[in-house]
């Protein structure tokens, strides 16, 4: 069974495109659920868990591929492609080697074999790259704080998780430090953040608000 809290069209497309690669490599989605979740926090594109039955002879699980809305809207061609490719071929690598009993490294030889297929059936734009993706907004979304150092706030403010206790105390004794100019980052209010991040926030909010309200 495929499940997703998918809300924007784009979104619904990048769910139909993996499940098309799954079913393209003959991926039991009968006996191994997969749920895509898009969730506004993720401060990078994708991540994903895979949670298999091993007692049983033939495999039963779930899948969850979690995936950052504001990375879509970003850089939708990346996420469509070569960042979806890399992140199915994790699920298929995953089951191939619980099936068979192996352990398999990250990104290692069964994940690039995997990865290589898919990617000869989809179009490939080795002009993507996930370094354009700004992932400030996810966190001040996250619980983070905008701040700003002796640099061009537009260029280089940061926001910083403070999803550690410690993170926030440092902050607050000035001790977190720009690498660049070397001045402390101090926390500026939400009316001075800079206005692509601010944007960035509001859809995060809107659709966040969305889902919720689908989903209850
Ligand atoms: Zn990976
Ligand atoms: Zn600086």
């Amino acid at each position: 069974m495929i499940s997703s809290n998918a809300l924007h069209p784009l979104e619904n497309e990048l769910v139909l495109k993996a499940t098309e690669l799954l079913k393209s490599q003959r991926f039991p989605v009968d006996r191994i659920n997969i749920d895509f979740e898009f969730k506004e926090s993720m401060t990078k594109p994708y991540s994903h868990v895979v949670k298999i039955d091993m007692k049983q002879r033939r495999l039963h699980g779930l899948c969850t591929i979690r995936i950052s809305p504001l990375s879509i809207m970003q850089d939708p061609g990346a996420m469509a492609n070569s960042l979806l490719c890399h992140e199915v071929a994790h699920i298929l690598a995953v089951t191939e080697a619980r099936n068979s009993d192996i352990d398999i490294k990250q990104h290692g030889h069964e994940w690039s074999r995997w990865y290589a297929s898919l990617l000869n059936e989809t179009v490939y734009d080795y002009s993507h790259d996930t370094q354009i993706m700004d992932f400030r907004a996810a966190i001040i979304f996250g619980g983070g704080q905008f701040c700003i150092c002796g640099c061009d706030p537009g260029e280089t403010g940061k926001a910083i998780s403070l999803r550690s206790k410690g993170k926030l105390v440092e902050l607050k004794n000035n001790g977190i430090l720009c690498e660049i100019c070397g001045m402390s980052y101090t926390p500026v209010p939400d009316s001075k953040i800079p206005e692509s991040v601010a944007d960035d926030i509001e859809f995060l909010k809107k659709i966040s608000l969305k889902r919720v309200s689908n989903n209850g």
